[in-house]
């Protein structure tokens, strides 16, 4: 695991794999054994038959901290933001049967008790926003004669079935997308909540997650299916030599739908249109993210930004000087004792 700033030098794009530990009950059921084997600090070996050998930016294996995750991940992207560009951190991680691939433990992990700075089980995010304004306060402090003044905004957003939904005020319900030359691309009558420490931030969050699980319940669907946009808007002001500066960034934190093949769920009807825009919104995700790494590469392409809301939304936050990671998260459990959860779900708990 490669702890080193340079890491992003040359690329804004970056792909992280991050493989969990075995829970208890795996190992229970199937000892140690795991179905991914890390061979160096970007590749690992599945290890099905065939054996297949898959290559990232770099893979975090259980032995890698929230802390250091934050480091390699995190840090870079506030400092981005810092510098007045966009940032967007995608989390995603497929859907299971039995105990889940991480991506909470990834996104929010410990976040009881506001942001206890100390537990080594707290989440990328509030790590995000407790180093945002700690950095914030430093460049103010630096800068004292320039009158340099921050404001951070918050909102928080909900994506199901390409509708977009207000996680700090659900009864904003199929929000538009608009694009003007004063706003850029924007989510229209969005709720914006003023933010001034990471402990707000997590009350926010907090608060649109609750939400977001009553809208779920109350669509009879589970909330997993659907993709989460936490945002915060940097604004800062300063004066220099009598000329007032403005400069604004975006940081994007953004829960992804879980995947899952359409084939083999045998879903229909809702379940049917549901698996098709989740899939259609990955797959988009996925092409317009492979595009901008081969524009960087220097090859002309379009970006299809507007065949998903998701993208759509992130416009300008993805490509241009935008950084963005991926984090994918997965789980090293042997498929054998996935399909045997899986069967006992079927027989026992239904549907
Ligand atoms: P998901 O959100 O993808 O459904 P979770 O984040 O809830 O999955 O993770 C499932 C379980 O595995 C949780 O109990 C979580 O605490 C644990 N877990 C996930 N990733 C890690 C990790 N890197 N280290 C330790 N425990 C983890
Ligand atoms: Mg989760």
């Amino acid at each position: 695991f490669r702890e080193d700033p340079s890491f992003w030098k040359d690329h804004n794009v970056q792909v992280i794999i991050r493989i969990r530990p075995l829970s208890s009950s795996e190992i229970s059921l199937q000892g140690n054994s795991k179905c991914v084997r890390q061979e160096s600090c970007q590749t690992i070996t599945w290890t099905g038959h065939p054996e297949s050998r898959f290559t990232f930016d770099l893979v975090a294996d259980e032995h890698v901290s929230q802390e250091d995750l934050f480091k390699v991940a995190g840090l870079p992207m506030v400092e981005n933001c810092m510098g007045g560009y966009n940032s967007c951190m995608f989390a995603y991680g497929q859907v299971s049967f039995q105990t889940g691939s991480g991506k909470t433990h990834t996104m929010l992990g410990d976040i009881e008790g506001g942001t206890r700075r100390h537990s080594v089980n707290c989440g990328m995010t509030p790590r995000v926003f407790e180093y945002l304004f700690t950095r914030i306060q430093k460049e103010k402090d630096t800068r004292k004669d320039e009158k340099l003044r921050f404001t951070c905004k918050c909102s928080f957003l909900e994506i199901y079935n390409e509708q977009i939904l207000d996680l700090l005020d659900p009864s904003s319900t199929n929000l538009q997308i608009r694009e003007d030359m004063k706003k850029g691309v924007h989510v229209e009558n969005l709720k914006e909540i003023e933010v001034t420490s990471a402990r707000d931030v997590i009350q926010q969050l907090i608060q649109g997650a609750a939400n977001r699980k009553v809208a779920a319940t109350n669509m009879n669907r589970a909330s997993s299916r659907s993709h989460s946009v936490f945002t915060c808007i940097i604004e800062s002001k300063w004066e220099s030599q009598g000329v007032t500066h403005h400069r604004f960034a975006r940081l994007n934190l953004v829960d992804l739908a879980g995947s899952e093949r359409q084939k083999s769920s045998g879903a229909e009807g809702e379940r049917l249109k549901e698996a098709t825009n989740i899939n259609k919104s990955l797959s988009t995700l996925g092409l317009v993210i492979m595009n901008l790494v081969n524009i960087s590469n220097g090859k002309s392409l379009h970006v299809p930004y507007r065949d998903s809301k998701l993208t759509f939304l992130l416009q300008d936050s993805l490509g241009g000087n935008a950084k963005t990671t991926i984090i994918a998260n997965i789980s090293p459990a042997n498929w054998l004792v996935e399909y045997i959860f899986c069967v006992f779900a079927l027989l026992f708990i239904g549907d």
